[in-house]
């Protein structure tokens, strides 16, 4: 760590200003002199493109400040919430801080966009320069103390507290201006971490380009190349030293790229510039020259787009654009790019997917229709199977209208797990080969196709790399017509197969006594074998290396006909061998374009395998964000936790967040809330019954149903019934007997009178539906007035139930109004889907519920869902 470098951290003061003036710096900063004629409309539409909002959003805090927790108490939350307010308030000095670094090669390879690394040791040098700045503030506020006043007195209260809060508080996002000493080249930079080794600086390749620093790169095989220089320290003995000072950028509104080269349709960057941007920078500088990786060619070869940044609003010579709404505006660089430009998009149009000149659009494909369709070489034609018969074999083929092996069939399943379109380095099945019909045969069994929602199937068309690149060449014509193609998905005739491996393979001659001939295959009769096999020897050949294919001697066919050295491959054509070699042997090991694996691949096969397994940039949906994301991790050293659990590292970190669960409101991390959830089922089937009160009128249950679910609430509190005749509480109440009663007959005498009572005289409740009471039986509309003689016989029942103590028979007594009306709903809601369709819930859970709903019928339902087993669970 302390292998001190001779150029130390060291606080640089005013000469380097004075040897740089200010003015100078910018000049440095000006865009290069072009001719920048803002486009007229008049060449045949507006170029100039309005490229959306972008909002940006905090991404590089967490790293700093993270590093920030283990020697200070400052939070993330502090960090960014105050120190906006802070930095709003301008009138107040900023903070200043600069220093010296010497420039390490290491690492910068993976540093993106205008990142720089810086050591430990700069981060305690800022907080200590905040600390200071945030004292002086606090005293630069204060008015005179006054020890009279009491206002001077709260004055210093509030100043001491306000420097408590700043004084460990960094401007977010951290900000600076660096400096090449050399030349004078100036660009700001955003902090990636604080990593570095002391007295040393990393800094992106975006930012070493943009001050024109050479850095000798010990790490990388491929050697460097370097503008021969002779002044210049390329042998790498002494690192370049950067000065770096702090600096806040004002928040940018507006910026204007101008492409560096002509053709690019702005609707395609759109995506691609807040992507990047987005991910990659903190700060624009203005003139710098950004490079946008676009499109993929093959074996990951990443083509760029180049802009120059000409001018922000507000206007100054460099914007932070984290936190903020940038607009961004594409111009062309001049008029005659502008042209080209709009020339190459209308060219485009012409042969856009969909047009006669373009390939086909695409779209659904069916398993009872033949798709007839033509690609462009280069491009792909995407279908999508979404149906088909998954306990069968599923044939998908393809055929080109003649000599078509160009053409190639990719497939990937569309699940959970995969989600991209097949491309040549991407896929997970592909017929490569050499001939005109290219056939992908699909399992049942096949395990890529569980859970498979859908079939993504594509037909690229090869274009040899010479066409990519090529401008206007003639042979470009024909190169770039669009190919002819018949596809169809079948099942196959599971007896088809083997009928046809039969007939090739059969030994009976097709006629009594001919014979094969040994050079052709052909059936010849016995008597002309000679004749044939004289012709044939002189004329056809049998490919000596085995494919079995007989050729006519010196035909072009038989020049042309291949076998790859290095494998089983063969074919008919030099395109296809072109291709099979470009596919299959390219000159160079194919690395990742997505990702950082240090893992090559000898072939664009073995590419698409790691980027449909391991690729961290694998596309995939997440089980809890329920986005489509990257999957993330390590590619070279795999998770053995991710591995173990069957998520992806994205979902194991994503997982990890936690929510409340919404029936007992406990915190419990979203990977957990699966199985949180089954347990809540289980208690479900496990969950004692409430008990309704015996009292048929009563909308209560014994022990008292709870919100949460607890069917044994009350009694739990100590609230039971309080008696073992099975009535709730209330409904006893009234009944109670203080005196010594073991056979309950005081009770039963009780029971009795109220009976009667009822019946003869009624509870005069207009509510009351009690049919063994007067008032009720008026409002039932049931006949006539019951005197004591006939009340008798009608409550005797009823008093007999009592005495065997099973609790089978009903009680009537009038109760409250809301009790009788729970009751009611209660009966209601047990009828809805009631016990014919074998749904809904049972009697006893619907009194429980509306008891726990406190007789609201919507929370009702939501309480059985929760907490009761409906009536088809329980007979499982
Ligand atoms: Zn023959
Ligand atoms: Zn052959
Ligand atoms: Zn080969
Ligand atoms: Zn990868
Ligand atoms: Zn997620
Ligand atoms: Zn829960
Ligand atoms: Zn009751
Ligand atoms: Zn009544």
């Amino acid at each position: 760590m302390d292998a001190g470098p001779a150029l130390g951290r060291r606080e640089v003061h005013e000469q380097e200003e004075e040897v740089r003036p200010e003015s100078e710096a910018a000049a440095s900063l000006a865009p290069p002199r072009h001719v920048a004629v803002p486009y007229d409309i008049s060449v045949g539409g507006s170029f100039s493109k309005r490229v959306g909002l972008v909002r940006y959003v905090r991404l590089t805090v967490a790293a700093w400040v993270a590093l920030l927790d283990k020697n200070h108490t400052l939070t993330s939350a502090s960090a960014s919430s105050k120190t906006s307010t802070v930095m709003a308030e301008s009138p107040q000095p900023t903070l200043t801080w600069s220093a010296q670094f010497s420039v390490s090669s290491t690492r910068s390879e993976g540093l993106p966009g205008d990142k720089i690394l810086l050591p430990p040791s700069a981060l305690e040098a800022l907080l200590s320069a905040s600390s200071n700045l945030a004292a002086e503030t606090a005293r630069s506020e204060l008015p005179a103390y006054d020890p009279y006043n009491s206002a001077t007195y709260s004055a210093y209260r509030k100043a001491e507290s306000q420097y408590q809060d700043q004084r460990q508080q960094l401007p977010y996002p951290l900000t600076f201006r660096l400096v090449n000493p050399q030349n004078g080249r100036v660009v700001y930079a955003g902090i990636r971490e604080f990593s570095a080794e002391e007295g040393e600086a990393v800094l992106s390749p975006f930012l070493q380009q943009t001050l024109g620093l050479e850095v000798q790169h010990g790490t990388r095989e491929e050697p460097m190349v370097v503008d021969e220089d002779d002044d210049g320290p390329t042998n790498g003995v002494h690192a370049p030293t950067i000065t770096v000072h702090i600096k806040q950028l004002p928040k940018g509104t507006f910026v204007k790229l101008r492409p560096l080269e002509a053709g690019y349709d702005p609707e395609d960057w759109k995506a691609l510039l807040e992507q990047h941007l987005r991910q990659n920078y903190t700060t624009l500088t203005n003139g710098e020259v950004l490079a946008i990786p676009g499109g993929r060619g093959i074996g990951g070869k990443k083509k760029e787009f180049r802009f120059l940044v000409d001018g922000f609003k507000p206007e100054t010579d460099g914007i932070c654009i984290v936190d903020t709404d940038l607009e961004v505006d594409i111009e062309a660089l001049n008029e005659e790019q502008a042209r080209e430009t709009l020339k190459q998009i209308a060219e485009k149009m012409t042969r856009a997917p969909g047009t006669d000149q373009g390939s086909s659009a695409g779209g659904e494909l069916d398993i009872f229709k033949v798709q007839q369709g033509q690609v462009i070489p280069g491009e792909y034609v995407d279908y999508q199977l979404s149906a088909w018969d998954k306990g069968q074999t599923l044939e998908l083929e393809l055929s080109g209208e003649e000599d078509t092996d160009d053409m190639d069939l990719l497939v990937s399943p569309l699940s959970a797990t995969q989600r991209a379109k097949p491309r040549l380095d991407e896929h997970k099945f592909a017929d490569f080969d050499g001939r005109p019909r290219k056939r992908i045969r699909l399992q049942p069994t096949n395990v890529e196709l569980e859970n498979a929602e859908a079939l993504y199937v594509s037909v690229y068309a090869f274009a040899p790399v010479n066409v990519q690149t090529n401008g206007n060449a003639d042979g470009q014509e024909n190169e770039s017509r669009p190919r002819q193609f018949t596809l169809r998905a079948r099942h196959p005739n599971p007896d088809e197969e083997t009928d046809s491996a039969a007939a090739q393979n059969t030994e009976a001659p097709p006629n009594e006594g001919d014979v094969r001939c040994k050079n052709c295959g052909q059936w010849v009769p016995q008597r002309t074998l000679m004749l044939h096999e004289n012709f044939c020897l002189r004329n056809n050949v049998l490919c000596p290396k085995g494919c079995g294919q007989v050729f006519q001697k010196r035909s072009p066919a038989f020049e042309q006909h291949w076998h790859c050295p290095h494998d089983t491959a063969y074919g008919d054509s030099s395109p296809s061998h072109q291709k099979h070699d470009a596919l299959y042997h390219p000159p160079d090991v194919l690395r990742c374009s997505e990702c950082a694996t240090q893992e090559t691949f000898a072939s664009i096969p073995a590419l698409a395998q790691h980027r449909t397994t391991t690729c961290p940039a694998k596309l995939f949906l997440c089980r809890f964000c329920h986005l489509v994301v990257p999957q993330e991790g390590d590619p070279d050293g795999p998770n053995a936790e991710a591995m173990l659990s069957g998520m992806t590292p994205h979902e194991l970190a994503d997982g990890a967040r936690t929510t409340e669960c919404h029936l007992c409101n406990k915190i419990v991390r979203l990977r957990d809330m699966e199985t949180h959830l089954k347990n809540h089922d289980l208690d479900r089937y496990s969950r004692p019954p409430p008990i309704p009160c015996r009292n048929v009128n009563c909308g209560r249950t014994l022990d008292v149903c709870s919100k949460n679910g607890d069917t044994r609430a009350g009694t739990r509190m100590g609230q039971g019934s309080g008696n073992d005749i099975g009535l709730c509480s209330v409904c006893y109440g009234p009944l109670y007997v203080s005196m010594y009663d073991p056979e309950g007959k005081a009770l039963r005498r009780r029971i009795e009178r109220r009976y009667l009572q009822q019946l003869v005289t009624g509870c005069g409740k207009g509510w009351c539906r009690d049919e063994f009471c007067k008032t009720g039986r008026k409002t039932l509309g049931l006949e006539g007035s019951v005197g004591t003689k006939e009340a008798l016989p009608m409550i005797k029942p009823f008093l007999e139930g009592l005495t065997k103590g099973d609790g089978a028979t009903p009680l009537h007594f009038c109760v409250d109004e809301k009790s009788q009306k729970q009751r009611t709903l209660a009966v209601m809601l047990a009828a809805e889907d009631g016990p014919m369709v074998k749904g809904g819930y049972g009697l006893e859970w619907c009194i429980g519920a509306l008891e726990a709903a406190n007789g609201e019928l919507d929370g009702a339902r939501q309480w059985l869902k929760n907490w009761a087993p409906a009536r088809a669970d329980k007979k499982r």
